[in-house]
């Protein structure tokens, strides 16, 4: 028997292919999918996530880096169709693994696209690579003065060099601010496309460069494939591109459902006097008689220390305070405000309850952090659950 866990984190079913669809139904049939799944599928988990995603449709996932894809791999059904993509790390010694099972990857530097070829040798299999080109993110990617060299070692090895795309990532799509970068990017990649495809490999490789941002931002971006992460797990990159596509429709419903919910119990009641301090220190002081609720998360489990005297959980569909210091294992709320608590009763840190919603913005509280780094930090070790 394995003892319970102190929160769970629900994984809504009916969100993933909502939210599919309404990314399947912007980009049209020609274009292809990929749901991006770095981070532990941003947080999600990607042992229950993505085969709730493959489920709901999706036959393309990229990771960041080869561990994700094995771990993605494992997760899917025997003889699945999916196709796994890597955008980042794979060591060399990787690589005939990654070949072997099909596995495409991208290559943006010499080494490993020697290193592929190597492992192609050796497996007997040709590598399946997409070139990743240097647009003006300067980050990862070929420069444009390598390209000659790259696309012709690459026909000169074609039996072991499947050429599956040519790519490149841009640097900000989800800001205004980037707009000239942008477009710049997307000129260059313009002039790479054209002169890649008069080199006529067959199949013809699959161009792609846009993110979620850039899909909704930039809609000639999406080419032949987009490599969607943020808003298939329900949010908007930024406010700004949240902004751009409100002002396109003629509704004001948000289309996307936030496919995750974070939830534990109350484990303990106290009732306290006026005068006196909660918790550690002296954060919190009562100035009327007090009834705390102690709930048996903490920072130790991802519920951020500064939200120390400013979270806000749901407990009886009502909206509450977390008050003195968030501990690592525990918070105190006041529920003063409720009529009836109980032990065991149902405590919302992320998601709804009745008509109530702590989003997971909430959890950034001052700091501005990004939906994306709020959902990363979610500790693999919580429990994730299926829901409806
Ligand atoms: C993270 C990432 C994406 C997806 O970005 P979102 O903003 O989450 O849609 C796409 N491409 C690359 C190369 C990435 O690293």
């Amino acid at each position: 028997m394995m003892p319970e866990a102190t929160s769970y984190i629900e994984i809504s079913r009916s969100a993933i292919a909502n939210n599919m669809a309404f990314i399947r139904n912007m980009i049209g049939e020609h274009v292809q999918l990929s749901l991006v799944v770095k981070g532990n599928a941003y947080g999600h988990g990607i042992e229950t996530y993505c085969p709730l995603a493959y489920e709901a449709g999706a036959r393309h996932f990229s990771t960041f880096d080869a561990r994700e894809a094995w771990q993605l791999q494992q997760s899917l059904p025997a003889g699945h169709q999916a196709v796994i993509m890597i955008m980042g790390m794979i060591e060399h010694h990787d690589l005939p693994w990654a070949v072997e099972e099909g596995i495409e990857f991208f290559v943006f530097e010499w080494g490993r696209l020697e290193a592929a070829l190597v492992a192609a040798k050796k497996t007997g299999r040709a590598a399946k690579i997409h070139v990743e080109v240097e647009t003006g993110m300067h980050r990862t990617g070929f420069e444009q003065e390598e390209l000659k060299r790259v696309f012709r070692f690459i026909k000169a090895h074609a039996a072991y060099l499947h050429l599956r795309g040519v790519c490149t990532h841009l640097a900000g799509a989800e800001s205004i601010a980037n707009y000239k970068r942008i477009t710049d990017q997307q000129k260059r990649f313009k002039k790479i496309k054209a002169w890649v495809e008069s080199l006529g490999f067959s199949p013809s490789p699959a161009f792609h460069m846009a993110s979620s941002a850039a899909t909704i931002r930039y809609p000639r971006t999406r080419l032949d494939m987009v490599r969607v992460g943020i808003m298939q797990y329900g949010f908007f990159p930024t406010e700004e591109i949240w902004v751009h596509y409100l002002s396109k429709q003629k509704s004001y419903e948000n289309p996307l459902q936030r496919v995750i919910s974070w939830k534990s119990r109350v484990m303990d009641i106290k009732d306290v006097k006026t005068g006196e301090f909660i918790g550690y220190g002296n954060s919190f002081f009562t100035n009327k008689p007090t009834r705390i609720a102690i709930v048996p998360v903490g920072y130790g489990y991802g519920y951020s220390r500064s939200l120390s005297n400013r979270g806000k959980v749901l407990i009886g569909q009502i909206r509450l305070d977390v008050v003195g210091t968030v501990n690592m294992n525990m918070i105190a709320v006041d529920v003063t405000p409720l009529d009836k608590v109980q032990k065991g009763q149902e405590v919302v840190l992320i998601g709804k309850q009745g008509t109530q919603e702590i989003t997971v913005a909430s959890l950034g509280d001052y700091s501005r952090l990004l939906n994306y780094e709020l959902l990363v930090r979610l500790p693999h070790s919580i429990p994730r659950r299926v829901v409806d």
